[in-house]
């Protein structure tokens, strides 16, 4: 089985949740709230990569 890369360190996935960690609060699981952006009439994003389904 081809071990998950880590998405913020060259290194194998370890499971740690530190990517998943809300960038306001240490304490919180990120849910997609958005108060960390500051959305106005528009904004962008950088996204890491995009995962087709092909199913
Ligand atoms: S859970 Fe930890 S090791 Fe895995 S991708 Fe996120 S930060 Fe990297
Ligand atoms: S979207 Fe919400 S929970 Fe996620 S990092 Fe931003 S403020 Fe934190």
């Amino acid at each position: 089985m081809e071990s998950q890369k880590c998405v913020l360190y060259d290194r194998d996935c370890i499971g740690c949740l530190e990517c998943e960690t809300c960038d306001l609060d240490p304490n919180k699981i990120c849910d997609n709230c958005g108060k960390c952006l500051d959305i106005k009439d528009d904004a962008v994003i950088k996204i890491d990569k995009i995962i087709i389904n092909d199913k």
